[in-house]
């Protein structure tokens, strides 16, 4: 049995391989951030080569720096930024423009275009997705239009469209597979989640030719082998899913009702519902979980816009704590916020409120608020977000949530993870291995190549490392999530006349 799984973490700012072990210890590991680009305000792009070159080098290095071999790696899985659009030229290979990447609005006005033209209904009952420029298929509309030659090439089948996945795959094998999985098809906006198939409606809409798209795969099987000429060894790729999925399934949420929240810069939760894909009626989207050979899974997914940026904010802008970490100590000075609430809605409010005109709010203020106070609000202010949207999910999905596991950058603060327990008096859990999102690809590749048995055995290496549980009596919680909702609603239109003036000027 060969010893180890590679996972290669290709994400919005680094570019990361991970080397893990059968009980899923990291034996290995290697990261190089890479350039982001902002040519315009509101534009995002990443050099599709730096994206590449960045992935290969770390790979070598993280092999490089335990002597691994090739022939010693078992399979590789790959999870990358979601939406992220890179189109390319058949025979050479090159990209004919820039990454455009998820967080690029460049595409906001072709939306609005879309509603008017009446195709939300269209898109959101066979994507699952709420029409945002967000996902993929505006962004490769955008490349057709705006790229000198590019829709000429496009019609006579010479250009390629891939999410980071695709592009990672189609350099490893040197060209041969031109493949995707079902995860990161359903980010595009252009696939059918229940049919499973590119959708020839929407992309009709787009001036999308078919023949540009990849093959889309069940995210655990057999994808393309590495070349030997690129890497030095023949290793089957194996494993492939969007960041975010695979972080649900790394945290092993493979029964309806599991579901994990990252805590990063925003939030992510996810709820595994099972084969059911449940459409919500609280603006979540609707996504594939995992597609495995005989089945498909689905799962509701929130985001939260604002959520350790805050407490960066907290660091940065207001200069009140010096380091992240500091919170939880100022959080656990002070018996409660004495009323204070912080509403970080500094880009309108996401799911389930969707309410774009909303403003950063602070509610409550008197003579006798102190810092800790205002830094403990804060804080809080991301439990009461992620309590928001697992009600929401639990409305949609009528599935009660047993526990909540956490990862994420600051699932460190333990003081946020027990007002999180309490909110939602559910157990809150952090795990061991805080790697859960190149865990998951490294378990979907495991799982096809026969490294790992069974998601039994994965269960195992599944380790806790804190559990929370809910502590306060019901009164008193009641009462603070009623001062919660008070605040969201102080926070409602307040940039709307100040916006609609604004573009009226235009
Ligand atoms: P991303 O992947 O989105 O870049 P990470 O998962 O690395 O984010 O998490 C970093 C975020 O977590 C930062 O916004 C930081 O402010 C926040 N953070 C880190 N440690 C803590 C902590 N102990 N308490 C609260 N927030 C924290």
């Amino acid at each position: 049995m060969r010893k180890y799984m590679m996972a290669l973490d290709q994400g919005t700012t680094s570019s990361r391989c991970i080397l893990f072990d059968k009980e899923g210890n990291i034996c290995s590991s290697a990261q190089k951030e890479f350039t982001q680009y902002f040519p315009q305000p509101g534009w995002v792009e990443h050099d599709p080569m730096e994206i590449w070159s960045s992935q290969l080098g770390v790979i070598m290095e993280a092999m490089g720096a335990i002597g691994a071999h090739t022939d010693e790696i078992a399979a590789i899985g790959i999870t990358n930024q979601r939406e992220t659009t890179i189109v390319w030229d058949r025979i050479t290979g090159r990209p004919v423009y820039n990454a455009i990447v998820w967080q690029c609005r460049r595409t906001a006005n072709m939306i609005s275009r879309l509603e008017e033209d009446g195709l939300s209904e269209t898109i959101r009952s066979k994507t699952g997705l709420i029409p945002d420029a967000y996902f993929s298929g505006s962004k490769v509309a955008w490349i057709l239009e705006n790229v000198e030659g590019a829709r000429e090439k496009a019609e006579k089948g010479e250009l390629l469209f891939g999410t980071v996945d695709t592009w990672l795959i189609w350099n490893l094998s040197n060209k041969e597979n031109f493949v995707t999985d079902m995860t990161n098809a359903s980010r595009t906006m252009l696939y059918d989640i229940h049919k499973l198939c590119w959708d020839k409606e929407i992309l009709d809409y787009f001036k999308i030719p078919e023949s540009m798209l990849p093959q889309v795969l069940p995210s655990s099987g057999l994808f393309a082998y590495a070349s030997e000429e690129v890497l030095g060894g023949h290793i089957p790729i194996m494993g492939v899913a969007g960041d975010q999925q695979a972080a649900l399934f790394g945290q092993c949420c493979f029964q309806a009702g599991d579901v994990k929240n990252t805590y990063g810069t925003g939030c992510f939760t996810l709820m595994n519902t099972g084969e059911k894909a449940v459409t919500s009626k609280n603006g979540l989207l609707t996504t594939i979980a995992v597609g495995m050979k005989d089945h498909v899974e689905y799962a509701l997914e929130g985001s939260v816009f604002v959520a350790g940026a805050a407490i960066q904010w907290l660091r940065d802008e207001l200069r009140m704590i010096k380091s992240a970490a500091q919170t939880e100590e100022y959080c656990r000075a002070v018996e409660d916020t004495a009323g204070v609430y912080v509403v970080p809605a500094f880009a309108g409010l996401g799911a389930p409120y969707w309410e774009q005109y909303a403003r950063g709010t602070i509610v409550g203020l008197t003579r006798g608020t102190s810092k800790e106070h205002f830094i403990r609000a804060t804080v809080e202010s991301l439990a009461y977000q992620v309590y928001d949207l697992v009600k929401a999910m639990e409305q949609d999905s009528e599935i009660c949530m047993r526990t909540l596991k956490v990862d994420g950058g600051a699932s460190a603060n333990s003081f946020l993870l027990q007002f999180q327990a309490d909110l939602l008096e559910a157990e809150v859990l952090r795990p061991e291995c805080i790697e859960t999102t190149a865990l998951g690809v490294a378990y979907l590749a495991g799982l096809a190549c026969g490294y790992w048995e069974s998601k039994e055995e994965i269960c195992r290496n599944w380790k806790k490392a804190c559990s929370f549980s809910g502590q306060k009596q019901p009164e008193e919680r009641d009462k603070l999530l009623k001062g919660w909702r008070r605040a969201v609603r102080c926070t409602w239109g307040w940039a709307e006349d100040y916006m609609k003036a604004e573009n009226k000027e235009k």
